[in-house]
């Protein structure tokens, strides 16, 4: 029979060409991970684009106490008497406190005088809240 193989190898000519030859392949671009600097430094911190960090929201939520905080500064809250959503007026009268100092300060020796300071002085007086709507006596605030 004539189906003889060709007796030398180097005879496969022509045909297609192998496939490895073809155009080189598009995927030249940068390596994997080429966010990092090429020259192999460590990252330095905040090199990271921002969008990788979760920004976890930490909704802090303070324990909001249901009794208003009565103390010097005027306090926003709903007036008892008139139901009106008022901010408090302040003014000071004489409290338990500004008694105790007067006798403070007359048993260390201030008499006449002296002891009579804390009466002027709104820092040894209560707070009195008073709502501006209906002009009623909404807290006092002592200092004992
Ligand atoms: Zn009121």
């Amino acid at each position: 029979m004539s189906q003889a193989p060709p007796p030398y190898p180097s005879d496969q000519k022509g045909g297609a060409p192998p496939p490895a030859y073809g155009p080189p392949p598009a995927g030249y671009g940068p390596p994997p991970g080429g966010q990092y600097p090429p020259t192999g430094q460590p990252a330095q911190p905040g090199y990271y684009p921002q969008n990788q960090q979760a920004t976890t929201v930490v909704v802090a939520q303070p324990t909001i106490a249901v009794v208003q905080q009565y103390r010097e500064s005027p306090v926003h809250t709903r007036c008892p008497y008139c139901q009106a959503e008022v901010m408090t007026g302040t003014h000071y009268e004489t409290g338990t406190f500004t008694w105790v100092i007067c006798l403070i300060l007359a048993l260390v020796g201030c008499w006449i005088g002296c002891c009579l300071i804390p009466f002027c002085v709104d820092g040894c007086k209560d707070v009195i809240h008073t709502c501006p709507n209906c002009r009623q006596q909404v807290a006092r605030w002592s200092r004992m």
